[in-house]
């Protein structure tokens, strides 16, 4: 079937490897791919998509296992358009596809404090998506609004309503491209802030795999969480204990291992497919609930054809 698409100024192009563009380094063909320019080439895109053709919004692939039959559609993924970030009146506002690291520090720059975002290798759209999290804050701790460009080419503005934050998830529909995010940080010194940045990073390094081909962790952690998105903290229940527990840790099959230094680190380490990374996952799973009765749910999203 011949499918005739919107034209477009940015980048538009077929069968893009996904691999290519995730963090674990696997992931088949997107149909089509797509990288707008600006605002007005994604809302006139997306406005003149036909009905019939998916889309996909990727960041920059650090929480997504794509399957290695690729992703039927349009894969769209903002780029230098949209990763501008501009501080004023109390307010940081970020383009979907900054880095959550250049966001931290561009803040810090300005004496404001979304340093927990300097660790976390995602793009700010992703990180909306996810409620992105480190060192006891969340994205939905900071939120004001977000605009997105939906199915029909309209930019639409959201509250924290419309998100509905919960922990390392969103209701945000899949129909919606996020392109830019507001938040109101609290404000701190500037010397002080790009320490403590300093020291989460010198912190993460120690503690986890962050030079290894992952994504970051794999299951969520099978605690209680509050209704503001976020983990209870008094609860110890870790994923990477409760794998530990099973016997899992450095668990190999094939080139996808739970890594050593943190077993909830699902790793590529060196030509896995995709479906082998998600059979070690599926039987990681399995031998948690066996040992301990729990039920780990992913957290990596996993997408794609077989
Ligand atoms: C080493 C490592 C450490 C990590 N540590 C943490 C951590 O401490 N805390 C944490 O929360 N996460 C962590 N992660 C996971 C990951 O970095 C976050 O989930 C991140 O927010 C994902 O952003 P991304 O741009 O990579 O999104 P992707 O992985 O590309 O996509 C994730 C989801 O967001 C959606 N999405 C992305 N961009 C848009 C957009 N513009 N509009 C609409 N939807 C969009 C995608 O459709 C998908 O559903 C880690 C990952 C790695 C590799």
């Amino acid at each position: 079937m011949l499918v005739k698409f919107p034209k477009a100024r940015g980048k538009f192009t077929n069968k893009q490897m996904l691999s290519e563009l995730t963090w674990l380094r696997v992931g088949g063909p997107a149909e089509y791919f797509f990288q707008p320019a600006d605002l007005d080439d994604l809302m006139s895109f997306m406005s003149n998509l036909p009905d019939n053709i998916s889309f996909f919004p990727l960041g920059v692939g650090s929480n997504l296992l794509v399957r290695d039959g690729g992703i039927k559609g349009v894969v769209v993924r903002l780029g230098r358009g949209f990763n501008s970030v501009e501080v004023s009146n109390g307010l940081v506002v970020a383009g979907a596809a900054a880095l959550d690291a250049f966001v931290a520090r561009t803040a810090a720059d300005h004496g404001y404090d979304l340093t927990f975002l300097r660790t976390i290798p995602g793009s700010i759209g992703g990180a909306l998506k996810m409620n992105a999290g480190c060192y006891g804050r969340y994205i939905s701790d900071y939120f004001v609004s977000a605009n997105a460009v939906n199915r029909s080419g309209d930019l639409v503005k959201l509250d924290k309503t419309d998100v509905s934050f919960s922990y390392r998830n969103t209701a945000l529909s899949a129909d919606l491209v996020i392109v830019n995010v507001t938040f109101a940080p609290p404000s701190g010194e500037v010397e002080a802030l790009h320490e403590k940045m300093r020291i989460q990073k010198q912190k993460r390094d120690n503690e986890q795999p962050t030079k290894e081909v992952t994504a970051g962790s794999t299951f969520r952690n099978p605690c209680a969480f509050s209704s503001l998105g976020q983990e209870n903290e008094d609860n110890k229940f870790k994923a990477w204990k409760v794998i530990e527990d099973a016997g899992l840790r450095g668990y190999q099959m094939g080139a996808a291992k739970m890594h050593e230094k943190h077993p909830n680190f699902l790793t590529n380490t060196g030509g896995a497919t995709a479906s082998e990374l998600e059979e070690l996952g599926e039987l990681v799973r399995k031998k948690v609930f066996k040992n301990s009765g729990i039920d780990l749910k992913w957290e990596i999203i996993r997408v794609g054809d077989p």
